[in-house]
């Protein structure tokens, strides 16, 4: 069994779509362990996302991810670091699959309405970061 840390973007939580994809996890058999609606600060986003802190769109991503509330949800099931990034479909939606939460809910690259941790090791910082010791 595997953990990971799924965010529901600003953006998917002002177009009124956290159902629709809170639907998503549970038909594919995500199990939903952790849940809570956050406001991030800007010093949140920039914590949560400092492997970005070098890149041309870290200041923009930070003000954007604190622009609003975000559903945080710690996901479980075997293998579900990939499966739940398979689901979303690349970070960019125009280019993410038929059928992918990014391609039908995202709106630009970084309005893309998901997040999923990308590695065992960023899971746990990910999870810690909201969750502290509460997901284990
Ligand atoms: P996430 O980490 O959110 O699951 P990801 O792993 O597909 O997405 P990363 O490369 O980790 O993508 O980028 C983190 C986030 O930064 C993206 O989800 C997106 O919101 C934003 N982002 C990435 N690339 C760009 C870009 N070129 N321009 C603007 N925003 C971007
Ligand atoms: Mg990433």
């Amino acid at each position: 069994m595997e953990r990971t840390l799924a965010i529901i973007k600003p953006d998917a939580v002002e177009r009124g779509v956290i159902g629709a994809i809170i639907q998503r996890m549970e038909a594919a058999d995500l199990r939903i362990r952790e849940m809570r609606l956050v406001r991030l600060t800007k010093a949140d986003a920039e914590g949560f996302y400092a492997v970005h802190r070098d890149k041309p769109f870290f200041d923009n991503l930070t003000d954007f991810m604190s622009s609003g509330p975000v559903v945080v949800l710690a996901l479980e099931a075997p293998d579900v670091i990939r499966h739940w990034r398979r689901l979303m479909g690349v970070t960019d939606p125009a280019k993410a699959g038929r059928g992918t939460i990014r391609r039908e809910y995202g709106t630009s690259i970084e309005t893309n309405a998901t997040h999923g941790s990308d590695a065992p090791e960023t899971a746990a910082f990910e999870l810690d970061f909201f969750f502290k010791a509460a997901h284990r």
